[in-house]
């Protein structure tokens, strides 16, 4: 008989706040905590708070610290997977020599394991979401940035440290925007909600016109992304425009990946994807123009289905599938 899964708690770390849900074996969350994260206290004062999240949730879900499996954080940077470490965090300065993993390991004495959010992400559509049964997956989020994770032969792939996926910074233009990261022509700087935005206040700027100036009334530095989706919808040349422009550069990441992977399914998630196929139908259009006729008539790109919950359920099943700690 196969061995029952025991509950986990994931939490998802965030840039603002943290959830934690305790997670049964088929995904569902059986409590659910928020915390503001408050980056700026540093690293000691989050770390209590973020013990006290985990206990919450445990508290809150019934289930009884002794029938947790272990405790899984989705962590959006480059993550020390053997070493529970964060070795750079954009949203948590400071953490670079923080084992934070043996932390909450010696706390709760459970297992603790960190991994990326983007690869929790594609673990969490692998096992719960929209790609559910499928062996080659892999996942994208578009939001302020763009992270994403990849499961080849049913496993999630993590690289030699833990810092695969970073699909964000595959550069697709060369000399093309700064990035975040330093580079010049990421995917992240060209097809990102940042860049999104960014596209559109250029527009603006040159003085086209655009219901864009009058949602903003005429502060063109406090456009959004979402402000750009509106418009979009509502056919506004100028949103419509700066939509295709960004698709066209994720349809360029995309036949990369595709090339290179030969994926039966790319999930595109992140607030961004809330376009649908606004975003998607010129995206794929222009990952069929880039990539080999054969992988890119396979593959199918498609919304997350778990979105905006991908990360925290594909760190619960880290946990769920990883018992026995950090090695
Ligand atoms: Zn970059």
């Amino acid at each position: 008989m196969k061995r029952a899964v025991k509950p986990v708690v994931a939490v998802d770390v965030g840039g603002t706040k943290f959830i934690a849900a305790v997670v049964d074996g088929g995904g569902k969350m059986l409590s659910r905590v928020y915390c503001p994260t408050c980056a700026e206290q540093g690293p000691e004062r989050v770390i209590k708070r973020l013990a006290s999240t985990i206990s919450q949730a445990v508290k809150e879900s019934g289930a009884g610290m002794k029938s947790i499996g272990g405790i899984s954080l989705a962590v959006a940077g480059i993550i020390d997977i053997k070493r529970g470490l964060i070795t750079s965090a954009p949203n948590l300065p400071d953490w670079s020599n923080i084992r934070l993993g043996e932390i909450l390991q010696d706390e709760f004495e459970v297992p603790a394991f960190l991994l990326n959010d983007g690869n929790a992400a594609a673990l969490g559509e692998k096992r719960f979401g929209a790609g559910k049964g499928v062996d080659n997956l892999i996942y994208i989020t578009v939001s302020t940035g763009i992270g994403g994770g990849l499961i080849i032969n049913g496993e999630l792939f993590n690289g030699t440290d833990g810092s695969a996926g970073e699909i964000g910074h595959m550069i697709v233009l060369a000399d093309g925007p700064e990035c975040n990261c330093g580079q010049h022509g990421c995917l992240e700087a060209l097809a990102s909600g940042t860049a999104i935005a960014r596209l559109a206040r250029e527009r603006l700027g040159e003085g086209k016109q655009s219901i864009l100036n009058e949602m903003v009334g005429g502060e063109i530095e406090t456009l959004t992304a979402e402000h750009v989706t509106k418009a979009a919808k509502k056919q506004d040349t100028v949103a419509l425009s700066v939509v295709c422009e960004a698709a066209y550069y994720l349809g360029i990441g995309l036949s990369n990946l595709v090339n290179l992977f030969n994926p039966q399914v790319i999930v595109i998630g992140g607030g961004v994807s809330a376009m649908g196929e606004m975003l998607l139908s010129p995206a794929r259009k222009s990952m069929q123009e880039h990539a080999f006729k054969l992988p890119a008539s396979t593959v199918r790109v498609v919304k997350s289905k778990l979105n905006p919950d991908a990360g925290i359920l594909g760190a619960a099943a880290w946990a769920q599938q990883k018992q026995g700690g950090i090695k």
